[in-house]
């Protein structure tokens, strides 16, 4: 079967129509004709090597939303015409401890969707049956690419650190991962402290479900929290003060990064030990959980805000985000 998508030719290229043969189907893989691709921040360090795991052309697209149109003879789980998606992974070894206990998503044989194949920006991508995750009957299929990747990796820390409902909890930077980790943390039952460096975005992310945005760079008014939230989301790449975030947990707390900061974060001892506080991270999620989401997300109505543009577009769409002009994620929509 011959793909038509979009492809970098080489780092930092503008995507240009690229087509490829998908060759004959694996016995453990579904071909999604793809209907939906969100655009992740990721595309666009991957687009730039900046990762240095690159191959070109590449086509990029981790954000999948599509329907199931061939499966290889030992698929199971999902049929033609199921509605699937699929994010970050495409495949994991399914026999490794990892994999065994449920967490597919930490296999060290896992393959990224766009890592050394072609993702979604395209009429069609390949993936491994565990990872096309059946989607909610009810759900808005226009809106729920970013759930994919963005959605599972701010709802995975959630899980990861036993938020209880009755927690008041602090997101830091509100753009396309914060604001969907707002709506959770929100639904979830917790108060929400947003931490915003932008003060235009005020008015929208208290409408999204915060009861508060601080402006993180105003050193005053992060000191009017120390010591009241049980957990805190850091959303951001940028470094910060550290300390006084981890000032802002309350004992026992603890502080959750997703956003990949470059730089070693300087993490003062005293300030974990006083409180037995507690510091960690984590990637996207293991399949199971993406289901879950997804349920969550259609049980209470929970979707990114997202902008849409056509597949065709996706160079205006990656400056668009490249330009921090996104409310709040991208949707590239197949004609
Ligand atoms: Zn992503
Ligand atoms: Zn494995």
């Amino acid at each position: 079967m011959k793909v038509n998508g979009y492809a970098a030719i080489e780092p930092r290229a503008k995507l240009t129509p690229y087509s490829y043969e998908l060759g004959a189907i694996g016995a453990e893989q579904v071909d999604i004709k793809v209907s939906y691709c969100g655009l992740c921040h990721s595309d666009i360090s991957m687009i730039k090597n900046d990762w240095g795991m690159t191959t070109y052309p590449f086509v990029p697209g981790h954000e999948i939303i599509g329907e199931v149109v061939a499966t290889g003879d030992a698929v199971k789980n999902v049929k033609v015409g199921d509605k699937v998606g699929l994010g970050w992974m495409s495949s994991s070894c399914m026999s490794c401890e990892q994999c065994m206990s449920g967490h597919h998503h930490l296999c060290a044989k896992g393959e990224g969707t766009i890592v050394g194949r072609n993702g979604g920006f395209a009429d069609y991508v390949r993936g491994h049956w565990s990872w096309a995750i059946p989607l909610p009957k009810d759900i808005d299929l226009s809106k729920a690419g970013p759930l994919l990747c963005g959605g599972i990796t701010v709802f995975n820390p959630i899980i990861l650190a036993g938020v209880k409902p009755t927690d008041t909890v602090g997101v830091i930077g509100i753009g396309g991962l914060g604001h969907m980790a707002i709506k959770f943390l929100k639904h979830w039952g917790c108060e929400v402290i947003a931490f915003s460096s932008n003060p235009n975005k005020k008015k929208e992310i208290l409408k999204m479900g915060a009861s508060q945005v601080i402006n993180s760079t105003a050193p005053e008014e992060l000191e009017s929290i120390t010591g009241k939230l049980n957990f805190i989301l850091n959303t951001t790449n940028v470094s910060l003060d550290w300390n006084s975030y981890l000032t802002a947990l309350a004992p026992k707390g603890k502080f959750h990064t997703v956003g990949a900061v470059l730089e070693p974060m300087a993490i003062p001892a005293f300030s974990l030990m006083l409180g037995e506080k507690t510091v960690g991270g984590s990637p996207i999620g293991s399949p199971a959980l993406t289901k879950t989401m997804l349920d969550f997300c259609a049980r209470h109505n929970i979707y990114p805000e997202v902008e849409e543009f056509p597949m065709a577009k996706v160079n205006e769409a990656i400056e668009h985000l490249e330009n921090g002009k996104a409310r709040f994620r991208i949707v590239l929509k197949n004609q």
